[in-house]
């Protein structure tokens, strides 16, 4: 592992597991998004053990993260779900990518590269229906007629994408929907029929089936985290990814004595410090200081003093056995105690999703593969 004493392991067995058990939640085809290198967990390794379990189609947020996984399994079908540039037509189309489009712009300079290439370029039509960030609008349906009229393109799929599928109050989210369905019926009565619909994301794969359409796009569930503290914690999700580090340092402080950047905590007694080699150059977010937890020896233990760029502190006085080199858990499990993505992105008012992608390259993944003969 290098140097350093501080890695990621993920378990890409319980990342097996979480996908069996939501796919008990759709009859759909599921494509999980596996974008900003699959929430932090690492696309080759995570898109390869889901194909291994039937996934047939990935979904990814920038063409780079396309070409990545194109590059080591051309066969699988990959999507990108945010924006492209036109710019990039020879290079979807050259490399069989499927981009999200929302504007005949955009779907011209796909079409010129495919009639260029004498290829059929496939596309998916995104639809704005409230979440207010890329999409055609309802109403702009004769856009879309439009792209089915130019040469050497498919429209295979069209989509669209939640604001609040994670709140338990679906109203808003079946006012998109309805705006969805009519957008796509539209469509249709003008003679467009696209095959493949989605809109479902974690949140409404588990809690708003009547969303899930032909397709289902599956992210942070995937990896083991409920979409919000509202939704998921049913499912028997298990965190995929793991944090952890070895102590480098033990002291006591007296009283009065201060540590770290800014002597933002000072000892109110006699304290042991442990000091482990992670900061926030790897993601352990500088608001956690003073306030964040972590695991040693199977008991929590606060984070006291600011956090540094590459090291961090921790009150440990009421764990006396901590000696250098003890293992430290910044999220998992030790014993039976669990950290979870979840609990450290709610004391720094964020979301798993944001911690979990977070955790910086310098860290270390580490893999467990999944188990023979499943
Ligand atoms: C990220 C993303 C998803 C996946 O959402 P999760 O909440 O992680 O399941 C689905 N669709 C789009 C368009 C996205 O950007």
């Amino acid at each position: 592992m290098g140097g350093r004493p501080v890695w990621a392991e993920v378990n890409l067995q319980t990342l097996r597991e979480n996908y069996f058990k939501l796919k008990t939640y759709t009859q759909r085809e599921i494509m999980p998004i596996v974008k900003a290198d699959a929430y932090g967990h690492g696309a080759i390794p995570v898109v390869k053990t889901l194909i291994a379990c039937g996934a047939k189609r990935f979904g990814v947020a920038l063409l780079e993260e396309a070409l990545e996984i194109k590059a080591i399994f051309p066969d699988v079908s990959v999507m990108v779900i945010g924006a492209t540039d036109p710019q990039e037509s020879d290079t979807l189309v050259k490399k069989e990518i499927i981009p999200g489009i929302f504007s005949l712009e955009q779907a011209k300079a796909l079409s010129d590269a495919a009639v260029r290439f004498k290829k059929t370029a496939k596309l998916h039509i995104k639809v704005d229906t409230g979440m207010g960030r890329i999409g055609f609008r309802p109403g702009e349906e004769a856009e879309v007629l439009k792209i089915a009229n130019l040469p050497n393109l498919l429209i295979e799929g069209i989509f669209t994408h939640f604001a609040t599928a994670d709140q338990k109050d679906l109203t808003f989210a079946r006012r998109q929907l309805k705006a969805f369905e009519s957008f796509c019926d539209e469509l249709k009565m003008k003679g467009l029929t696209i095959p493949i619909r989605h809109a479902a994301n974690s949140a409404a794969i588990i809690q708003f089936p009547e969303s899930h359409f032909e397709l289902v796009r599956l992210g942070i569930s995937l990896y083991g985290l409920t979409p919000s503290a509202q939704i998921g914690g049913e499912v028997g999700l298990e965190p995929v990814m793991s944090w952890k580090a070895r102590v480098t340092h033990v002291k006591s402080i007296s009283k009065g004595e201060t540590v770290s950047y800014g002597r933002t905590f000072q000892a109110a007694y006699t304290t042991k410090v442990a000091t482990i080699p992670v900061g926030y150059a790897d993601g352990l977010r500088r608001a956690l200081s003073n306030q964040g937890e972590v695991l040693i020896h199977g008991r929590r233990s606060t984070i006291i003093g600011r956090i540094c760029m590459d090291q961090t502190m921790l009150e440990v006085t009421k764990i006396p056995e901590v000696k250098v080199g003890d293992l430290v858990t910044i999220l998992g499990r030790d014993g039976h105690e669990q950290l979870t993505a979840t609990e450290m992105a709610d004391w720094i008012e964020t979301i798993s999703y944001e911690v979990v992608c977070g955790i910086s390259k310098r860290v270390p993944r580490i893999y467990i593969e999944p188990a023979e003969g499943n």
